[in-house]
């Protein structure tokens, strides 16, 4: 069996069943189940014949099993992933799924041997986010939130300061200047050698969402990260960054988005809008909803994403918005 891979012990069903917020204290009887629009009750729960634990079985035919499959059934995941879900902590899921990523990645794009790198440092940290929140006019917990989880650092670069976006599957790392300046005089962001360009950045950690932000280039990346901090429930948004509108990753390479509710922030450009289209396309079939939200119909006269939330009034304009649709 799979069961020594987790280091939790597999949890009760009766554990299940409260982590999933359903109705009633579960013991032995009949239950409405969840999998199906039951009017009856017909979820059948009973002690195992070693008397250990609860089984269930559902008389409509959505299964029958222990606690992991329950969960399966109701997430609509594999027993694996569901088995994954609930035994693993949140740190071993992601490194667990960041493996996963970089799999995928090298079968969409066939290179299996170099990863880019960068140098990383630690040093005066809340400096250096106080200095990027200024920078960019994004709000620092928004940018603290963006290092916590992983997809902001800081380093150097040919001798400059730099911040850059990546994530656990370590393929796509993407540079930019502290100070604001252009590289060399021309760029605004250097993307490390042997980067994989077109793979977004966040998709490990989207691994536990329910709603993940979709969007263009850097900046966006880390205001993304202001609206999830402003958020009810943080924990249910992440937020996955495309660096560049001319990036067009596969279905394979979206498939880890499967079942999840999507929001691409487009920008207020031809480029950006087409890219956006083209986004939902892929993710049909793949995301369980998608909505695209320019920044200029929330906002008329902005931009992008980072342009909005650094606005006076752009946050409140993007909450609202957001309650609209359903995502916040
Ligand atoms: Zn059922």
């Amino acid at each position: 069996m799979d069961n020594t891979l987790g280091k939790k012990p597999l949890p009760s069903l009766e554990f299940v069943w409260n982590m999933l917020n359903l109705e009633g204290t579960l013991k032995a009887g009949m239950f409405k189940c969840p999998g199906h629009e039951d009017r009856n009750a017909s979820l059948s729960v009973f002690e195992s014949r070693d008397r250990s634990c609860l089984l269930w079985k559902c008389h409509a035919g959505c299964g029958k099993g222990d606690a992991v499959d329950f969960y399966a059934m109701v997430k609509g995941c594999s027993r694996k992933a569901a088995f994954r879900i609930l035994t693993l902590t949140p740190n071993e899921i992601v490194d667990d799924f960041a493996a996963h990523i970089v799999r995928k990645s090298k079968e969409a794009l066939r290179d299996d041997t170099l990863r880019p790198s960068f140098q990383f440092s630690k040093a005066g940290i809340d400096e250096r986010l106080t200095q990027l929140a200024e920078l960019r006019k994004i709000p620092l917990e928004g940018v603290a939130l963006a290092y916590r989880r992983g997809l902001l650092g800081f380093g150097s670069l040919k001798g400059y300061a730099a911040w850059v976006v990546y994530d656990s599957s370590g393929q796509n790392i993407q540079a930019r200047r502290l100070s604001g300046h252009l590289w060399w005089g021309k760029s605004k962001s250097h993307t490390m050698r042997h980067s994989k360009a077109s793979l977004p950045v966040g998709l490990p950690e989207s691994y536990l969402a329910k709603v993940v932000h979709i969007t263009e280039g850097a900046p966006d990346l880390i205001a993304a990260h202001a609206i999830i901090a402003g958020m009810a429930t943080p924990e249910d948004h992440s937020a996955i960054g495309l660096l560049g509108a001319s990036m067009h990753p596969s279905k394979a390479v979206f498939s880890p988005l499967e079942g999840k509710d999507v929001v691409i922030w487009a920008h207020s450009d031809s480029h950006g809008t087409k890219a956006a289209e083209a986004w939902t396309k892929t993710l049909f079939g793949v995301a369980r909803s998608v909505v695209v939200l320019k920044a200029e119909d929330i906002l008329p006269g902005h931009k992008d994403l980072n342009d909005l939330v650094a606005s006076q009034t752009g946050m409140r304009a993007i909450l609202s918005k957001l309650k609209e649709v359903g995502h916040a």
